[in-house]
């Protein structure tokens, strides 16, 4: 079968045309037929050979980790997955030490020795090929009603994620604690007459997207679904498409490029929640001189060394005490969040179709990966493997 090929040891990209067409290997196995993969940066930067180490035994790592597949064969201990199921592989799979807690109770997302793997990234190929085979308990199943933007599932787990650490962190503000116990454990909805100040869903009245790339506005879309007041502050000027798509979900589009992030928080309220999606380091610390007090400000980006900056330390760590702070950092996903960005996908789905649609911008075939891989245009591409 064929498949995508970063060569990191040549340090070249093409297509194999005689991978082996994977079998079933074991009873929880189940097969694959990928339909679409998304490409993203971590994609990018791993064409570009700085990121990214081949399974064992190979000179070349097949990419791809957003992924939306058909179950076309399961093994016999498989109960519930058929063939014809559409699924969202989960992407990192959990290391081999006993000693960690985190990948022994299902959650290699927070493993705690580094050694995990994930597929198209770390040590296991991804899913730009035509045929995969994993153990089903990796698989999401996906309802029919959102095969046409499933492959935007893995990117919108990331906001889940960390809305749900978020969720959890912001448990520590005691009116929170009791809402969520008055209302049996469901989030409060409070009435918006306390002047704009306070949670209205337990975690963010208003909250700022830093970036307008698909994981910052399929962020958006997850914080417009809960209620929350948005704006999204990215460097593209008004007029582009982003800020269509941003004000088409109700949120506020604000470009760095005519307001400084105070200018830009000063038609705000509190800002409750900032989550950075830009893997700009110096935007992401310039934001906590605007982030709210009792707010959290939420980092997904991974910029690498850009070398030193000038910070005034000091003013920083006092502007957060003052404010009871928390600064959250957060990559890759479990489960939950899988479930929750297939639930919430859905939602968007029936309210903003176009939006959601507007997202994709580019569709190339498995041969013409080296494009949207080297040099990406629009918002989100993808590689269409099979219909
Ligand atoms: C993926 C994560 C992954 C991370 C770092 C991101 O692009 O979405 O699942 O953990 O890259 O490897």
């Amino acid at each position: 079968m064929k498949a995508a090929a970063v060569f990191t040891v040549d340090r070249k990209l093409g297509v194999v045309g005689d991978m082996p067409e994977p079998r079933l290997d074991g009873p929880a196995d189940v097969k694959l037929r990928v339909l679409q993969v998304g490409v993203c940066a971590t994609d990018r930067e791993i064409a570009a050979f700085h990121f990214g180490t081949p399974p064992e035994g190979f000179g070349y790592l097949v990419p791809g980790h957003e992924g939306f597949a058909e179950v076309v064969q399961t093994g016999p201990e498989v109960t519930d997955l058929q063939p014809g199921d559409l699924v969202v592989p989960t992407v990192r799979r959990p290391c081999d030490d006993p000693a960690c807690t985190a990948c022994l109770n299902g959650r290699p997302d927070f493993c705690m020795t580094g050694l995990y793997r994930e597929h198209g990234i770390v040590r296991i190929h991804g899913f730009m090929t035509e045929f995969v085979v994993d153990e089903a308990r990796y698989m999401r199943k996906v309802p029919a009603a959102i095969r046409d933007v499933a492959v935007l599932v893995e990117p919108l787990t990331i906001a889940e994620k960390a809305f749900i650490q978020a969720e959890q962190i912001q448990m520590r503000l005691p009116w929170n604690r009791l809402a969520a116990t008055a209302h049996g454990g469901a989030p409060l909805t409070r009435p918006k007459t306390n002047g704009g100040r306070g949670p209205v869903n337990g975690f963010a009245h208003h909250a700022v997207v830093l970036g307008a790339g698909p994981v910052g506005l399929l962020g958006a879309m997850a914080l417009r679904l809960r209620g929350c007041e948005v704006t999204v502050y990215s460097r593209e000027p008004e007029t582009d498409a982003r800020a269509d798509i941003t004000r088409a979900i109700g949120a506020s589009y604000v470009s760095c490029l005519d307001c400084t992030p105070e200018w830009m928080a000063a038609g705000i309220g509190n800002i409750d929640l900032i989550y950075e999606a830009t893997g700009s380091a110096r935007l992401a610390f310039d934001m906590l001189n605007v982030l709210g007090r009792n707010g959290v400000l939420i980092l997904t980006g991974v910029p690498g060394a850009h070398g030193r900056e000038a910070i005034d330390l000091g003013a920083l760590i006092t502007n957060m005490t003052l404010k009871n702070q928390c600064l959250l950092a957060t990559v890759n996903a479990g489960n939950d969040a899988f479930d929750r960005a297939i639930a919430d996908l859905t939602a968007c789905r029936v309210r903003w179709p176009d939006a959601l649609h507007g997202l994709i911008t580019g569709r190339f075939r498995l041969d013409q990966f080296e494009t949207p891989i080297r040099n990406p245009a629009g918002i989100k591409n993808i590689v269409e493997i099979a219909s």
